[in-house]
């Protein structure tokens, strides 16, 4: 699975810059959004939906996947290694994890069990939808419509943070999982209250009568089955970079409506440890300060537009310009038409000119921000 991780990254990052280079853009992008440090340096970020079934955002190695991976990257760089927690949801209880509320309280109580008692101070947990497609193995084949995912709603969290070896691993899992019995006994009780209720004012209760059984007797399972959590971790900086890409991509790339009711506006990425501020630069690319006078050791705040529609008048272009000597430099630009108005009082129609004629005013853009 995560062998695979590292080509197909690569395959969809040479796709989309491929794609940026002839000028184009993802469907779902509406435009993007520019901004100016004091230092004259200027930034351009390129604005995406987002979604996971977006067929272009939902790839790996999307512009937004790239975004992810490469600002987890850097806050996890000073860690000694990278642990890597997988909570799995038994198979019967799958479909209360269709309740967003359920999701984020079951991931609230396990990372408040990380942080408050196992003393993490950081880390990133993210939630998967759907394993990998079986027959092809998540590489992408008919079945999966190309996409690599699996079909069956298998929600699962993923937990990335600074830990390495566990000597009892037993030991450490056990008060989690204690958390995921008791969490799940609880939503299954919720269920038993509703299908009471519902059995007692319905006239032929049969169909809520068998559920009712149904869910006493997982209630009974859950006490005794084995929950599933899997721990690894990694310390070469390769592994752990394609950990990152794998814990980061979309799982959710088949289309399925009742999940895409359930998971809209559901926040997936929570990452803690870090300043409110910074986390949020992470997700929409704009950061507050310029980071090339940054490197100089100076704080220039970033003043970025509102969203600038791709069109002929205002363009992004990405390119590659080879030089005399024969070294390649990526240029990125943002060019804006400038029209100017010669008057425009030929009005005799007899010359096809408007009296409007136009140039392109150009100013390079730092690629660091800009299509990531
Ligand atoms: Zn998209
Ligand atoms: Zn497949
Ligand atoms: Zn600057």
């Amino acid at each position: 699975m995560t062998d695979s991780i590292e080509t197909q990254y690569i395959k969809g990052k040479r796709f989309f810059e491929a794609m940026a280079k002839a000028g184009r853009y993802p469907a779902c992008s509406p435009g993007f959004i520019s901004g100016l440090c004091a230092g004259g340096h200027r930034f351009a970020t390129v604005q995406f939906c987002g979604r996971e079934y977006c067929p272009d955002c939902g790839r790996d190695g999307s512009p937004i996947h790239q975004r992810r991976v490469n600002s987890f990257f850097n806050r996890s760089k000073d860690w000694a290694q990278l642990g890597y927690l997988v909570i799995t949801i038994p198979q019967e209880l799958r479909y209360l994890f269709l309740n967003p509320e359920n999701l984020r309280d079951l991931r609230k109580r396990i990372l408040r069990r990380l942080k408050e008692r196992f003393k993490i101070s950081q880390g990133l947990a993210r939630w998967h939808w759907f394993g990998d497609c079986e027959p092809c193995g998540g590489a992408g084949c008919a079945i999966c419509a190309g996409t690599g995912s699996g079909k069956n709603f298998n929600p699962h969290l993923n937990i990335l943070f600074d830990g390495g070896f566990i000597a009892d691993l037993d030991q450490f899992l056990k008060p989690i999982k204690k958390i995921m019995q008791s969490f799940f006994n609880m939503i299954l009780w919720k269920e038993v209250y509703f299908l009471r209720q519902k059995i007692r004012s319905e006239s032929n209760p049969d169909e809520s009568l068998s559920m009712y059984d149904l869910v006493m007797q997982k209630i009974e399972t859950i006490k005794t089955d084995d929950l599933v959590i899997n721990y690894s971790y990694c310390s070469d900086p390769k592994n752990r970079m394609n950990k990152i890409k794998y814990v980061t991509r979309s799982t959710f790339r088949l289309w399925d409506d009742n999940i895409k009711k359930a998971l809209n506006n559901f926040r997936n990425s929570v990452v803690w440890g870090w300043k409110k501020s910074e986390v949020q630069a992470d997700e929409t690319g704009h950061e507050k300060y310029c980071p090339i006078c940054q490197q100089s050791g100076i704080n220039k705040v970033i003043s970025w537009t509102n969203l600038i529609r791709h069109s002929n008048n205002y363009k992004l272009s990405y390119h590659d310009i080879t030089e005399k000597n024969g070294t390649v430099r990526r240029w990125t630009e943002f060019s804006q038409s400038v029209k100017i108005d010669y008057g425009g009082n030929d009005k005799s129609g007899t010359n096809n000119k408007s009296g409007i004629d136009g140039y392109r005013k150009r100013f390079p853009v730092n690629i660091s921000a800009l299509f990531l």
